[in-house]
């Protein structure tokens, strides 16, 4: 399991990996990779395009996340809604599972501690291997409804 890496030594690494496919790590792709850093989930393009801090434009903001996505620095996630989210890669960030919710598509990231990460682990890797499956990795969605659905679900059932 990797740990998570300090701003610095994160951007680095992400110009290295980009460096070994030829592809400059320019002011705007360190600007998402900042922005998708401080989020505490993956979040889609115009989520991230109105961040204060985006030196990438709304018209090339889908470019540079596939980019990201095709270097592995990205790791793309859809919601209950479809919608594309973009998070860093585990090798970057450490491993983490997921809240979604089923009402706005929604998603943030949930720290397993590490003693149910280890069970999970083992019954994850038994239900794989009883299937003659050599597991490599797993990933975990927990749906719900966040919190802020949760409110408004029931102030429109008070109203009707
Ligand atoms: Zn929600
Ligand atoms: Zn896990």
């Amino acid at each position: 399991m990797a740990t998570p890496a300090p701003s610095t030594e994160l951007h680095e690494l992400v110009r290295e990996q980009l460096a070994a496919d030829e592809i400059r790590y320019t002011t705007g792709r360190r600007s998402v990779v900042a922005t998708i850093q401080m989020a505490s989930g993956p979040r889609t393009a115009a989520e991230l395009s109105r961040s204060p801090r985006m030196a990438v434009p709304v018209s090339s903001m889908y470019r540079t996340l596939s980019i990201l996505e095709e270097s592995d620095v990205l790791r793309k996630h859809h919601g209950s809604d479809g919608v594309g989210r973009y998070e860093l890669a585990e090798w970057l960030t450490g491993h983490h599972h997921h809240l979604v919710c089923v009402s706005c598509g929604a998603i943030e990231d949930i720290e397993v501690p590490r003693h149910a990460e280890s069970e999970l682990k083992t019954i994850v890797d038994s239900l794989g291997g009883d299937a003659g499956f050599r597991v490599l990795d797993h990933v975990l969605e927990i749906e719900g409804v966040c919190h802020a659905c949760d409110e408004r679900l029931t102030t429109e059932s008070r109203s009707s």
